[in-house]
């Protein structure tokens, strides 16, 4: 932790979301100084204001990283991605359930070899922090060395990850399937060696009720009540095929997310991907019962999924928290300001605007509060984790040339959501320590420890 500790200080131009814009006027929701400072101690943000006024609490001899001509802003949460499929990123012309089988199933089989899921892990933690990501909720295989790989790589940049083994046992390859007790078994133990151990967090993780057994579902149910504060990720209602075969497989049940229910999936730490093809009643049960969604438009455009109405998820007589995912590889870019730029459209094409303060807030505070991790995660605030990236908005000459006509601080971030990417970020800090710096000489990336 030598990295996060010691006080240190960032200066520059900063904007942070304070509040729900989906329930608040958006100019409410947002704080934004033109010379900001944040003073972290110990990994953690201890002030954030004007640098006139914060200047005196930094003792002489602190590290003041200044950047003037950029904006600092929370790292960025990437509320649904799966590392293992960063090879097939970008496969050609499959919808969901055709596009498991002919890619994503013969991808994960390659994690069979550990030295394999190393490489991987390591490429991807690299990729996130390029992008402005400092948490991420991550599906693994189903193997338990890719959990191990994927929490050993986090652990080096000391990010605050939270990722878990797929449980799967039946209607996939042979060898990408569990049981029901060996699953059981394996989550356990990697929750005794990774949940809560510096910051990294685990997630009881049935892929979907398609690929899962009853008596599957039922195991993850028991597992959650193993630990306090352990997450569930898994995906729901994405493609009409899928929920068509769902209904098949379950037909006692009510609904798809009823099958989930039915097995104590549905939680305030829940997340459950896509949520695409939702009824009325399903969101009244993710209200009452705090679970959050993840909204993937990459993906969800990418696969021909459908459109996720945000609107609807977040109406404030029964609001639902919603998070942004990437859903790499079924999303094309590890990018958050990339998902802000086709979830604007998706909200287009559903009679909406999205506007940037609201599309922060998905990326950062909003997606705290899906996951349960606010007042931990997604401000700049004192208390606050120090997760901060830094983004330049003259990335590109066209970037430049365009920021030079944003008269406001929301025209500012709508610019950089809608031509932004990892080109954008300049930097990247978790816990206090600049795990990222794409001006760095050499290697711009920069563990904790190794
Ligand atoms: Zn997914």
């Amino acid at each position: 932790m030598s990295a996060g500790s010691g006080m240190r200080a960032l200066r520059g131009p900063a904007a942070t979301l304070v509040d729900n814009p989906f329930e608040q006027p958006s100019r409410a929701c947002l704080v934004t100084h033109e010379d900001a400072l944040v003073v972290i101690e110990d990994g953690i943000i201890r002030a954030f204001g004007p640098y006139a006024e914060l200047k005196d609490a930094v003792p002489a001899g602190a590290e003041v990283h200044h950047y003037p001509d950029h904006l600092l802003v929370p790292g960025f949460i990437d509320a649904h991605v799966h590392f293992p499929q960063l090879q097939m990123i970008g496969a050609y012309g499959a919808q969901l359930l055709e596009w498991l089988d002919t890619y994503t199933f013969p991808a994960e089989m390659s994690f069979a070899d550990a030295g394999h899921a190393a490489r991987v892990a390591r490429l991807f933690l690299r990729e996130l922090l390029r992008a402005g990501t400092t948490t991420a909720m991550v599906y693994c295989t189903v193997h338990p060395h890719s959990v191990d790989a994927f929490f050993a790589e986090s652990e080096r940049f000391n990010t605050r990850m939270i990722a878990g083994k797929v449980l799967m046992d039946r209607n996939a390859p042979a060898a990408l399937l569990d049981t029901a007790q060996r699953g059981y078994d394996e989550s356990v133990a990697l929750i005794e060696r990774w949940h809560g151990r510096g910051r990294q967090l685990y997630c009881v993780t049935p892929r979907f009720a398609p690929t899962s057994t009853e008596a599957q579902l039922d195991a993850a149910g028991a597992l959650l009540k193993t630990r306090d504060g352990l997450f569930l990720q898994t995906h729901l209602c994405e493609n009409p095929g899928e929920v068509a075969w769902v209904r098949e497989l379950f037909p006692a049940r009510a609904s798809y997310l009823d099958v989930y229910a039915h097995a104590g999936l549905v939680g305030p730490r829940s997340m459950f991907g896509h949520a695409v093809h939702m009824h009325e009643g399903d969101f009244c049960t993710c209200h009452q019962s705090g679970a959050g969604l993840a909204h993937c438009p990459t993906s969800n455009l990418f696969l021909g999924s459908g459109l996720f109405r945000l609107f609807d998820a977040v109406d404030p007589r029964r609001p639902v928290r919603v998070g942004l995912g990437t859903d790499v590889g079924g999303g094309t870019s590890l990018s958050q300001l990339q998902s802000l730029n086709e979830a604007y459209k998706v909200a287009a094409l559903t009679g909406h605007k999205l506007d940037a303060v609201q599309g922060f807030y998905l990326a950062t505070l909003g997606g705290a509060r899906a996951l349960g991790l606010e007042g931990t995660l997604g401000r700049l605030a004192p208390g606050h984790e120090a997760d901060i990236c830094v983004l330049d908005p003259q990335a590109t000459p066209l970037m430049a040339f365009r920021a030079g006509y944003c008269a406001s601080i929301e025209e500012l971030l709508f610019m950089l959501m809608t031509l932004g990417d990892d080109r954008a970020v300049r930097a990247t800090y978790a816990a206090g320590a600049c795990v990222y710096d794409r001006a760095r000489p050499g290697d711009p990336f920069l563990p904790a420890s190794s």
